[in-house]
């Protein structure tokens, strides 16, 4: 069979998917695997009893479950889902958005495929316009949607050390080149994979230059507030007519159902509808439907702040608390510090082993991490500490957590040793 370059741009095998095959390999195999290495929600028991009591509702009542299950919405998304959203984005934050300001996608990792590549690759006057990660490094998730080649351009980050063992990336402006070659600008915010949120202050000047170059920044909000607000810094969530702020169901304990929600202008509302018609006709309904009433009456806001949230910040402290006793102080590793999202972003500098060779030196002793390197695209020039980290998802239960940071701490102090 003979591929488009369409195809073979999506069939190829990039890193990251050979990777997650092999994390799925090593999950299904013999021995017990210890699994840090994933983007899944924990279980929340609380939340996931909230959404078996709203499902029961929708298959209780006749017209709601058929509403959900027996027809198309819109290629926007639901109607008066669509003004549930704006509503509470109104309410809460003084946004000025109604429906025609809000879009729902089969998943926000879609709402990423269509929006990026709307707005960079090639031209009708023959230019080629790249995304723009004003801080590397980022989202793996997005590193092989783009079509064109050379698709992300990508700037490093200054790094603030803090105390002994933590750290932290600041966006680096005197070098950040938002030239003519860029078609707009993306962050995740809280990050993955660092656990960073970038402050109000680098956000209001990475839209200030948005603007003025009449270019777009998304700001990819899958953990941040006010749902499911796996947030622990008082960063404010931000948007203008330049702002693309997009958020997910996923991490409210529903990746299942695949929701994204799309918040932008109108043009950018009105592209995303068209171009979901062509490749949906419409996003799903489901998950819509079960979140819609929490929408509404607010009790979405309440539950991610007073159960999710705790939640992740009594999993992260106990992370901490852990890496601590089992990671040696005498070494010179770094944390970066944990403001939001699942991650711990692990620096071991100077460690005289790449992250790829750690990640599976961890996967023989029967822990499964996700090497540094991969997240670090579109950035060109040579760094060593692109391949001195390690992403670990602390959010698993203690048994998970502490005995594979116990053996992530022997294996660092072998590597350091040389052993
Ligand atoms: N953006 C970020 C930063 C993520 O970490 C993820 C998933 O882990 C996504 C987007 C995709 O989320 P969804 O499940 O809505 O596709």
């Amino acid at each position: 069979m003979q591929y488009s370059c369409f195809g073979q741009k999506m069939v190829q095998r990039s890193g990251i998917a050979e990777l997650m095959d092999d994390l799925g390999r090593s999950m299904s195999g013999a021995g017990k695997m210890l699994m840090l290495g994933g983007g899944n929600p924990a279980d929340i028991p609380e939340i996931q009893e909230i959404w078996r009591t709203e499902m029961r509702k929708l298959v209780g009542e006749r017209d709601l479950f058929d509403g959900m299950l027996c027809h198309y919405d819109t290629p926007q998304g639901n109607p008066r889902f669509l003004e549930a959203v704006a509503g509470l984005f109104r309410e809460v934050y003084g946004w000025p958005v109604g429906p025609d300001n809000v879009a729902v996608t089969n998943s926000s990792q879609t709402a990423y495929f269509m929006l990026l590549n709307t707005l960079a690759g090639d031209f009708a006057d023959g230019s080629r316009k790249r995304i723009l990660l004003p801080l590397s490094p980022e989202y793996i998730g997005y590193a092989d949607q783009g079509l064109a080649p050379g698709f992300f351009a990508a700037g490093r980050p200054s790094i603030e050390l803090r105390g002994d063992h933590e750290f932290k990336y600041h966006v680096d402006f005197d070098n950040l080149a938002l030239g003519s070659d860029i078609g707009a600008l993306c962050v995740s915010r809280p990050t993955n994979p660092t656990g960073n949120v970038l402050t109000d202050d680098e956000v209001r000047l990475l839209a200030q230059k948005a603007q003025a170059h009449d270019r777009y920044l998304f700001i990819d909000n899958a953990y941040g507030a006010p749902f499911p607000n796996i947030i622990f810094s008082d960063a404010k969530p931000f948007w203008d007519r330049n702002t693309v702020v997009t958020l997910s169901l996923s991490k409210l304990g529903l990746p299942g159902t695949r929701t994204g929600i799309v918040i932008a202008s109108e043009p950018i509302i009105a592209a995303l509808s068209s171009i979901n018609a062509v490749v949906s006709l419409a996003s799903g309904n489901i998950g819509q439907a079960l979140a819609m009433p929490l929408i509404e009456d607010r009790r979405i806001l309440s539950l991610s702040s007073d159960v999710i949230q705790p939640f992740y910040r009594r999993r992260l402290d106990a992370a901490l608390q852990w890496a601590g006793e089992y990671f040696d102080s005498d070494l010179p590793w770094r944390l970066h510090t944990c403001e939001g999202a699942l991650f711990l972003w692990l620096w071991c500098p100077g460690m005289p082993l790449s992250s790829r060779a750690f990640y599976e030196r961890l996967k023989k002793k029967g822990v499964l991490v996700v090497p540094g390197c991969f997240f670090f695209y579109g950035l060109d020039e040579e760094w060593s500490h692109r391949d001195e980290c390690i992403r670990i998802n602390y959010s698993q239960p203690e048994e998970v957590v502490r005995p594979a940071l116990r053996l992530i701490g022997e294996e660092m102090r072998a590597a350091y040793l040389n052993r």
